[in-house]
């Protein structure tokens, strides 16, 4: 049975009326199986889909409909000013994850800072978007995960972001040997085991290593707040991702590591998000 476009939106409309944002969903899966972008669909209203095309849009809606996120039906996520490839190993990049991006560049605007590492960089996202807005510095990714390496990668050839250097390994162990990164940046699982929400939304189909940590989801966090001490130049700051809830343990971590400048900030919906610290320069050692 053939369908035009508007139909087929008005079909899916109604087979995901249960989600949150039903007409969002529709939408991105059809621009999908059209490979086209937004405009199209609301000029072409009329066009009338191939046997085929209707079959995909079925299946990709049927998908979305158990909970799949869109990111995983359609493998793609805009992330800052790129284009990410996305897979189950890797969890889809944020809006929010966007801030840690913002904060380095600003942090960097006098462009002392020429060496970054992001830890545990998944998809690549927060390494390649800042590559992309300071081509000249060294950018490092470390993810344990050789499935994460392979999909950021990917990224990094399919946007022309072929220098930034990858590593396999735990966090600052996989940093090469006597490397002193100016600037540190994480977006580390932060979400307690128990955390009702890993059971409920996108979160069911991304990988648990990406989201889940010990401790009140506070134990990578510490565990970077200490080695973040100890492999920065002096000078250098640690930025960390956090849950809403966490910014005053992560500032108390910060501290206890030996940081100052200590300051949490707010993500898109006024929760803590970030929470970064100066390491002393040498002069400020009493
Ligand atoms: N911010 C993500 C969420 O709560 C979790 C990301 C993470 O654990 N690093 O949906």
């Amino acid at each position: 049975m053939s369908q035009t476009l508007q139909q087929a939106i008005d079909w899916a409309l109604d087979e995901l009326q249960a989600l949150d944002a039903p007409r969002v969903d529709a939408e991105w899966l059809m621009m999908h199986v059209l490979d086209c972008r937004r405009t199209r669909l609301l000029t072409h209203a009329e066009l009338l889909l191939s046997p085929a095309q209707c079959e995909q849009y079925q299946q990709v809606v049927a998908r979305r409909k158990i909970g799949e996120p869109v990111a995983y039906i359609t493998g793609t996520r805009g992330f800052w000013k790129l284009d990410l490839c996305v897979t189950t190993d890797v969890l889809i990049p944020r809006a929010d994850t966007e801030l840690l991006v913002e904060q380095v560049l600003a942090l960097a605007g006098n462009d002392q800072f020429r060496v970054v590492a992001d830890l545990g960089t998944g998809s690549g996202a927060i390494a390649l978007a800042i590559a992309s807005e300071r081509p000249d510095w060294r950018i490092i990714a470390v993810d344990s995960s050789d499935a994460a390496l392979t999909v950021a990668r990917k990224n990094a050839r399919l946007n022309q972001l072929d220098h930034v250097e990858f590593f396999k390994g735990d966090w600052c162990s996989a940093l090469p040997e006597a490397l002193q990164p100016h600037i540190l940046v994480s977006n580390p699982p932060y979400i307690d085991a128990d955390d009702p929400h890993l059971t409920a939304g996108d979160l069911r189909f991304e990988p648990r290593a990406a989201l889940r940590a010990a401790d009140n989801g506070l134990s990578d966090l510490r565990t970077l707040s200490t080695q973040a001490f100890l492999n920065l130049r002096d000078g250098g700051w640690v930025l960390l991702e956090h849950g809403f809830n966490q910014g005053a343990a992560v500032r108390q971590m910060l501290q206890v590591s030996g940081f100052n400048t200590i300051r949490t900030i707010r993500d898109l919906g006024s929760q803590d998000r970030v929470t970064m610290g100066k390491k002393p320069e040498v002069a400020d050692h009493e």
